[in-house]
């Protein structure tokens, strides 16, 4: 007989709401197989969702800082407390390996950091005597209720980016997160009740589409925040916008890494397989095209890369000793192995193919072997999309200048790194290239958490990064006070000219 699958529920005022009409399969990338069923949401779940926040937001918004401050240090600390917990059932549904599942909640976690300064970064500005009598004064205040909706490539970083400071300065928060590996967002909200935040200021409704639109049109959400792929980043900007809303979209990706001719060359072979292949490339600042500047270092960068991937160990996401696991779904990983057979048939030189790899034991797990193409030129749409895959492509470029266009002219424009020991070229290329995020010998330069994190032309739509003061500003309203208190001496008179301080 088999046995019935665990439902996956939405966290509505602290519980699991309405029983659910439709449901999405949750599988083990590890066997193929479903291993649970999670609720996909209606527009009447978020309207309770909706009234959860409105009952709990006026004095969560008028608590003071500190207290709330106070809420973020015992969330971190819960966080701390179960890492090893997080770390396996996100790793169980993501498919990424624990260490990298444990990297995944750790930067999150830094943003909760951030936010447990909250006091310091609302303390707003002063003038004293901008005018005769007059002082001017700015305060950040909450929005009220706002909400995120977040990839599944990082179940426990994204969400905290985004609902740790937006809590943190007042506002409730709706998580709708990823149907592929819905059930950390839920342990994060649990943990927050028990760190002391009320029920309603951190809630999570799953869903699809018709959950995404009925935030888009909610009209008590004030702000969307959404990170994906760029087709719906572009969508949820257009919805939102035309709603009324505040929105940030951060979109895909295809970051390029250039290798100058005097790079040290084995550094570089070991950042580029971290950063091509770890988590599967299943991320948005993965590294998967590499441009050796001259021919000469593309042969002798060739030569090293493929021993290097060949040594790569691809296992189960709880083998502590495989670089990379399962990607997340049989469908995307039939959608990586066609851009494989394209680039075959665009003609560029498929060196390594990762195509058909099985893992002994688990050969209905979602795995792909680490691929390498060469001579991938810049008009092959394999080149100009997004793959998400474990798979790296090599364009050979004459000249720094040749390397510097490539990225500037790529659709999108995430982040981008330069290998290299010239700091001349190095400063050069951070300073002309056009994309929004740089490494300098970094492969995955994804900024600290006091920083901002945010790409350019395609991988953002909105004009505010996520967190440090960006996410700050996103999730407040700036009222500016203009006082003066008179002594009682004034002459009354009207004044029907535009006044000035001069
Ligand atoms: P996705 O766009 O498929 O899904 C993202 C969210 O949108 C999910 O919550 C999903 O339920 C929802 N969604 C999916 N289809 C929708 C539709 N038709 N209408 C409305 N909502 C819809 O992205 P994904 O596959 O989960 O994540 C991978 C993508 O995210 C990659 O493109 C990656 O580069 C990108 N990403 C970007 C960043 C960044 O900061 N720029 C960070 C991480 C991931």
């Amino acid at each position: 007989m088999a046995t019935a699958l665990r439902d996956i529920s939405h966290k509505i005022a602290g519980a699991p709401g309405a029983p659910a009409i439709r449901f999405g399969d949750v599988f083990d990338p590890n066997s193929g197989r479903v291993q649970a069923r999670v609720a996909l949401g209606t527009a009447t779940d978020l309207e309770h969702a909706v009234a959860a926040a409105q009952n709990a937001q006026p004095a969560w918004a008028a608590t003071n800082p500190q207290r709330r401050a106070r809420v973020m240090f015992r969330f971190k600390e819960l966080i701390e407390r179960h890492m090893e917990e997080l770390a396996i059932l996100l790793s169980s549904e993501h498919g990424k390996v624990i260490a990298d599942a444990k990297g995944d909640i750790q930067r999150g976690l830094e943003v909760i950091e951030f936010a447990c300064g909250v006091p310091h970064v609302l303390k707003g500005e002063y003038t004293q005597g901008a005018g005769p009598g007059i002082d001017v004064y700015s305060m950040r205040q909450p929005l009220g209720i706002v909400a995120g909706i977040t990839p599944f490539n990082f179940p426990a970083m994204i969400p905290m980016w985004m609902f740790g400071i937006a809590i943190a300065v007042g506002n409730a928060f709706i998580l709708k997160p990823s149907e592929r590996d819905p059930s950390v967002p839920v342990r994060l909200a649990e943990l927050m009740l028990e760190a002391g935040a009320p029920e309603g200021i951190l809630q999570v409704v799953h869903g699809d589409k018709e959950m995404v639109d009925a935030i888009l049109d909610h009209p008590e959400i004030r702000a969307v925040s959404f990170v994906g792929s760029s087709d719906i980043a572009h969508y949820v900007y257009q919805r939102g916008a035309a709603a009324g809303k505040r929105v940030q979209a951060m979109g895909g990706a295809k970051n390029h890494g250039i290798v100058m001719p005097d790079a040290d060359l084995d550094q570089v072979v070991s950042d580029i397989a971290g950063a091509a292949f770890g988590s599967a490339g299943e991320r948005c600042m993965a590294l998967p095209v590499v441009v050796p500047v001259g021919e000469k270092t593309a042969i002798a960068l060739r030569e090293k890369l493929i021993p290097a991937i060949g040594a790569l160990r691809v296992g189960v996401s709880t083998d502590p000793d495989a670089h990379y696991g399962p990607v997340v779904t049989a469908a995307h990983k039939s959608k990586i192995e066609s851009y494989i057979q394209m680039g075959v048939d665009e003609g560029a030189e498929l060196v390594i193919d990762g195509r058909g790899f099985r893992l002994q034991g688990h050969e209905e797990g979602f795995f792909v072997g680490p691929t390498l193409f060469d001579r991938v030129t810049p008009a092959m749409r394999t080149y100009q999309e997004e793959i998400f895959g474990p798979v790296l492509q090599m364009v050979r470029a004459d000249s720094f200048e040749d390397a510097l266009r490539l990225p500037g002219e790529h659709p999108y424009g995430n982040g981008v790194a330069i290998f290299t020991r010239n700091g001349h070229a190095a400063r050069e290329f951070a300073a002309r290239v056009n994309v929004g995020m740089v490494g300098i010998n970094v492969p995955i330069p994804v900024p600290v958490a006091y920083h901002t994190f945010g790409g350019w032309k395609r991988s953002a739509f909105g004009d505010t990064n996520q967190h440090g003061m960006e996410g700050v500003k996103f999730f407040t309203k700036v009222k500016t006070v203009t006082q003066r208190w008179p002594d009682g001496g004034g002459t009354g008179d009207s004044a029907f000219i535009i006044p000035t301080m001069g």
